[in-house]
């Protein structure tokens, strides 16, 4: 098999090239055309042919292919549905904003993490994200829209922190001065709540934001939605945000997604408010948007304001998320299971 060489380090291209016998500069040429989008070696037009025969004797460039593309009528909003090279299928969702682009990644195909209101899971995992296929997402995103991506959120299907290594090397390869240039202060990485994992994330003190998938104060009703919550319960994984920060100094973010009448009550607000007191926090509030598959509803537009104000009056700052893309279904692993379901046996068919 050949290898995937758009995974590889600058340094790790550079030891791959001193064993073919060239130079080393030759590396960085490389990595210059495979990190702006080159699909093929032959496109590589300061190598010499010899080399460019080589290199694709030894090595494989990952394209993805976009297999569904939906634009948003009201904003703009873009998501793909990728098809990778072994026939399996991520999503991406470009997001205009005055200020910049966004994009929202997947870090795997599937999730394992079961959480009860989400369509990514519901399949399972079927398989963890090569750093190339994550970083493909935005080459491939800016190169069909003819938009640049400013900031990127690993907040698409699959549980980054699930996927350690891989998710930090394509961070490493993002961050890159000859590749994409891409500062950690534009990348947020979304989590359900993987305790250990957060502790060796703060440990690399990188300047990312990290967003915490909270969606409940209190264990019962967080169990109840949550799986992982049972493995590390919610002081816990506040202790580990408040680490994140203190060795960080990054303001942690949480997610909160409003379930009519699993977490949209009163007291829950209060007891959110108070286990985050003194905390430098952000609570993002997420109005639940349906899975058919879930019956779960999304909370009245009274809850969350009301959950909002009650946050505030107790000093934490909290924010409605603005619905971006409501008209092509733009939230988590939606698109791939209508994919899925649609096309029985097809190419990203995996008897889910
Ligand atoms: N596994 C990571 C990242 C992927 S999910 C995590 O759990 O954070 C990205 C965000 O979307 C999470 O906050 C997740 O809880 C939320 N989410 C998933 N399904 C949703 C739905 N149906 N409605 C609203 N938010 C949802």
């Amino acid at each position: 098999m050949r290898e995937d060489i758009k995974s590889l380090t600058l340094e790790e291209l550079e030891q791959r090239l001193q064993t073919l016998g060239e130079p080393k500069f030759r590396a960085k040429q490389i990595f210059k055309w495979l990190h702006g989008g080159t699909e093929r070696f032959a496109d590589m037009t300061n190598l010499s042919n010899a080399l460019r025969e080589r290199l694709d004797e030894t090595f494989e460039i990952t394209v993805p292919k976009i297999v569904r593309k939906q634009v948003s009528k009201l904003d703009g909003t873009i998501k793909y549905l990728w098809q990778l090279a072994d026939g399996n299928c991520v999503e991406s969702v470009l997001m205009q904003y005055h200020h910049g682009c966004s994009i929202c990644l997947s870090s795997e195909v599937g999730c394992a993490m079961g959480c009860k209101f989400c369509a990514s899971t519901i399949g399972g995992l079927v398989r963890r994200l090569a750093p190339s296929e994550m970083l493909d997402q935005i080459l491939f995103a800016e190169k069909d829209s003819g938009l640049t991506i400013s900031n990127v959120v690993l907040m698409g299907i699959g549980e980054p922190l699930d996927n350690f290594d891989n998710v930090l090397k394509f961070l490493e390869l993002l961050n890159h001065p000859n590749g994409r240039n891409l500062g950690m202060r534009h990348v947020s990485l979304s989590t359900c709540g993987i305790v250990p994992k957060i502790l060796e994330l703060a440990e690399r003190r990188l300047q990312l934001t990290l967003s915490v998938s909270l969606h409940s104060p209190d264990d019962e009703s967080r169990s109840a939605i949550m799986p992982i919550n049972k493995a590390y319960p919610v002081d816990e994984l506040l202790d580990a945000c408040r680490k994140y920060f203190s060795l960080t100094g990054r303001r942690v973010s949480f997610e909160y997604t409003m379930i009519d009448g699993v977490s949209d009550h009163e007291a829950q607000a209060k007891l959110l408010a108070e286990k985050l007191g003194g905390m430098a926090a952000h609570v993002n509030l997420i109005p639940l948007n349906a899975v058919t598959e879930t019956g779960l509803r999304a909370s009245t537009r009274e809850a969350i304001r009301r959950f909002q104000t009650i946050l505030e009056e107790h000093g934490v700052t909290a924010t409605v998320r603005r619905t971006l893309g409501s008209d092509i279904d733009a939230s988590c692993g939606q698109l791939r299971r209508a994919y899925e379901k649609k096309e029985e046996g097809a190419p990203c068919g995996h008897g889910a």
